[in-house]
């Protein structure tokens, strides 16, 4: 058993939450129970996995993306009211987050995506040097890093081609990170693999020469917050699930 508070501090010290500027508060969004035993873990706070963490009588609901995002008008009305007042008719702790999960060198999305490609960041390159990049390793073709993010992702990936250059190295970010393409680049990367595209990186792949693969902001971000909910159920003795929700996007 863990103190919601104490888990709280503890996720902010090992995620390093205070070192980053992000879109939403990170940490305990919703206030639940006080004493945590079963945690549930996911990528999203939808009404879905609320439902399902209730189910599994969670404690503890861990996400990627939580419920308050800079720019919302702060209503608590339609589908948000029906999260929030799940969370709370459960008593479910609900924390999350964002771009320290995704930064974290060890259990974060980045790190953890990576690992399942069989690359291991020696650089960092973008916006709080979010973007992973490191040694190609066995993936020195576009055709094997293809074929290795589809085996990771589950999917075919949105892939525009570079020149067909050899890889070396390897640039990746998880999630919706497609603006971080330029700084890969720069960084000195053959290839950039991310969660989404958007209509410019097409023709910057093109032109530069660097592929880019896309294969999922969802698909590319399930490996984190489970890998975190792992490490701290195993420090505090709780009981641990994840739970995916399949996202097409
Ligand atoms: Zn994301």
């Amino acid at each position: 058993m863990v103190l919601r508070d104490d888990l709280q501090s503890h996720l902010r010290q090992l995620l390093d939450v205070d070192r980053f500027r992000d879109y939403g508060p990170n940490g305990l969004q919703v206030e639940g129970r006080a004493e945590v035993r079963r945690v549930v873990s996911g990528v999203t706070a939808s009404l879905e996995l609320i439902e399902a963490a209730s189910a599994h009588r969670a404690d503890a609901l861990l996400v990627h993306h939580g419920l308050f995002w800079r720019g919302q008008d702060g209503r608590i009305t339609g589908w948000l009211r029906a999260r929030l007042a799940t969370l709370l008719a459960h008593g479910i702790n609900l924390y999350a987050y964002h771009l320290p999960l995704d930064g974290h060198p060890e259990f974060g999305n980045n790190a953890q995506f990576g690992a399942r490609l069989g690359l291991k960041a020696d650089a960092r390159f973008g916006e709080q040097d979010l973007g992973f990049g490191g040694a190609s390793a066995a993936l020195t073709s576009l055709a094997a890093l293809t074929g290795a993010v589809q085996g990771v992702c589950g999917r075919a990936p949105t892939v525009v081609p570079g020149d067909g250059r050899t890889l070396q190295r390897i640039g990746w970010c998880t999630g919706g990170a497609q603006g971080y393409f330029e700084a890969a680049i720069a960084a000195g990367v053959d290839a950039y693999v991310t969660g989404e595209i958007s209509e410019p990186q097409a023709h910057i792949a093109r032109e530069t020469g660097v592929a880019f693969i896309a294969c999922g902001h969802h698909a590319t971000e399930r490996f984190g917050a489970p890998a975190l909910a792992a490490h701290v159920a195993s420090q505090f003795g709780l009981e641990h699930q994840f739970i995916d929700i399949p996202n097409p996007a």
